[in-house]
């Protein structure tokens, strides 16, 4: 399976968001939604997946491995987190940037259309499904169903392991659910 997405395909716009949420976002960790983005991330799905690929970096510089699930299944927000990029790779098959106080996460292959900068997720919310087509740009490379999860390379620990050196075929069983 391969991922990747490109930061310079956001436009000018986004970034501009984007900044102005990066000064935003410590007001929100204070209270209010963003209460809680804690340092208990989850995994982004509920029950339990193996790694089709395992740790590689990805697009945004994060910690990446992807995940063996079937086309449909619901993606969940992996800790209480705000979208700071979404790409459409066309169907709306995306790539997503979420940021959660100092953390940041990628969800590539997520098929959403109601998303965009700013926008709040809790923890374990939906945020969309694994996508089943595959297409093959920037944004958003694919060769079949899986989900790409990328994690800030400082603190990759999710629902309690280190995902910074996962080989292909582990098992990481999640303790998020969908609320
Ligand atoms: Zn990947």
């Amino acid at each position: 399976m391969i991922s990747s997405f490109l930061e310079g395909k956001a436009t000018d716009i986004n970034k501009a968001i984007g900044a102005a949420l990066l000064v935003a976002m410590p007001l929100l960790s204070s209270g209010g939604l963003a209460q809680g983005a804690s340092a208990n991330p989850k995994m982004p799905f509920q029950g339990s997946a193996s790694t089709s690929q395992g740790t590689h970096n990805d697009g945004y510089g994060l910690k990446a491995v992807d995940f063996r699930l079937p086309a449909g299944t619901p993606v969940l927000a992996p800790e209480n987190a705000v979208v700071i990029s979404t790409c459409n790779a066309g169907n709306n098959h995306r790539a997503i940037k979420l940021r959660a106080g100092t953390r940041y996460f990628s969800l590539i292959h997520v098929n959403t259309a109601n998303i965009y900068v700013g926008k709040t997720y809790l923890q374990g919310q939906m945020i969309g499904t694994v996508a089943g087509d595959r297409p093959w740009n920037n944004c958003a490379k694919s060769t079949g169903a899986h989900l790409h999860f990328g994690v800030s390379p400082s603190s990759p620990v999710v629902d309690g392991v280190n995902i910074a050196n996962l080989r292909v075929g582990t098992v990481l069983r999640s303790t998020n659910y969908r609320r």
